[in-house]
């Protein structure tokens, strides 16, 4: 080292205890910054949520205020109808329809559970809904059903009973579908436009009354939009008493 290196050294050295002062003073500054707005900040947001209560998609709604009535009948977990795999993302909702007039809720969920035993086809869903509008859920929203072929990884299922061969709902039957479908909607943000037929997948005559009058499948569709948004202040009237 040289005398020469020795002076610069030293100059440096003076700057950086200068740097550092202005820098203690700028840190303060920025200190005195931060925590006001943080202040800022957790007003704001206090005052945020006092005002919104609750919202749709902070994951921390209440949906219990307007969830239909559920008869909760999990399957057993197995290859034939619950093969435990979980839902990649819930993209729409398929409604199906029975085709076998007269069965009850009851006895397709027990058709289900029975396909551990009987081998005799894979095939479940993970809602059904009964001719006196009573619905058994099947297997929980965040696992498939075998009941949507291609759509079975991204959608949940309804299975409604009907009473003959044309296939249409009962009034209990529709309205419990129409409230099931809503809720289902709301609780995993889609649409209307995201509730199809089982036909709208593979081309299949299912639900039967409603590929044979596609007007009342319009209706349905209507419908559903209608309770999602009864839902939506059902919800928001829940989070207000609260
Ligand atoms: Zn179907």
């Amino acid at each position: 080292m040289n005398k020469k290196t020795y002076g610069r050294k030293n100059v440096h050295e003076k700057t950086r205890n200068r740097g550092k002062s202005r820098r203690a003073r700028q840190q303060a500054v920025y200190i005195r910054a931060g925590v006001g707005i943080l202040l800022i900040l957790t007003v704001a947001l206090g005052l945020y949520s006092c005002i919104s209560g609750t919202g749709r998609a902070s994951g921390m709604i209440d949906t219990d205020a307007s969830q239909p009535e559920i008869d909760v009948q999990l399957l057993d977990v197995n290859p034939y109808s619950r093969p435990g795999t979980e839902i990649e993302k819930i993209n729409g909702i398929v409604v199906h329809y029975t085709a076998n007039p007269g069965s009850t809720a009851q006895n397709n969920r027990d058709y289900f559970e029975g396909l551990k035993d009987s081998h005799e086809t894979k095939v479940s869903s993970h809602f059904v809904v009964g001719i006196d509008g009573e619905i058994v859920q099947c297997i929980p929203s965040s696992e498939i059903a075998y009941a949507s072929n291609s759509r079975n990884s991204d959608t949940l299922s309804i299975e409604c009973c009907h009473l003959d061969e044309t296939g249409a709902f009962t009034d209990a039957t529709y309205t419990s579908l129409v409230r099931l479908t809503g809720w289902l909607c709301y609780r995993f943000n889609i649409t209307s436009e995201d509730v199809i037929r089982h036909y709208d997948v593979t081309g299949k005559i299912c639900p039967k009354y409603y590929v044979d009058h596609p007007e009342a499948w319009e209706q349905f569709k209507e419908d559903v939009e209608e309770q999602i948004k009864v839902v939506e202040q059902e919800v928001l009237a829940a989070g207000e008493e609260s």
